[in-house]
């Protein structure tokens, strides 16, 4: 492994999958996870993230083409399971200028509110 790899991909996402740090955990499986923000920008707001420390969207590969639809149908059944008939957001912020703050992928599930657009 080159050199300083295994430190770049960790992040606090890192110990929440691996349950060292607490996380208000809504769905977990083998190969994601999803948990509340801790600081909600909506009445709901959930993350959702891959197991597989993806820095963010633009680094995923073709390899993870059936994670990629795996995180999507997650959303769909987290929302679901959390009562959000009436709609809701997904974002995903990534890089700078997307406002990404934390390295590792993550999808962002909003609702409970009317979201506004365009979005800040
Ligand atoms: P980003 O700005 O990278 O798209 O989103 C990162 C999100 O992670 C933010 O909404 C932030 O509130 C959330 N976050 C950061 N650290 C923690 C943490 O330790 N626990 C939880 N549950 N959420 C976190």
């Amino acid at each position: 492994m080159p050199f300083g790899k295994s430190s770049m991909s960790e992040t606090i996402f890192s110990k929440i999958i691996r349950h060292e740090i607490p996380a208000d955990i809504v769905y977990e499986d083998d190969l994601v996870l999803a948990f509340k923000d801790i600081s909600p920008q909506a009445p709901i707001h959930i993350l959702v993230i891959p197991k597989k420390p993806i820095p963010q969207l633009a680094a995923a590969e073709s390899e993870d083409h059936a994670l990629m639809g795996h995180l999507l149908l997650t959303v769909k059944r987290v929302a679901e399971q959390v009562g959000l008939e009436d709609g809701y957001r997904v974002v995903i912020n990534n890089g700078v200028d997307g406002g990404q703050t934390v390295d590792h992928l993550h999808l962002h599930i909003l609702g409970g509110r009317h979201m506004k657009w365009p979005p800040g």
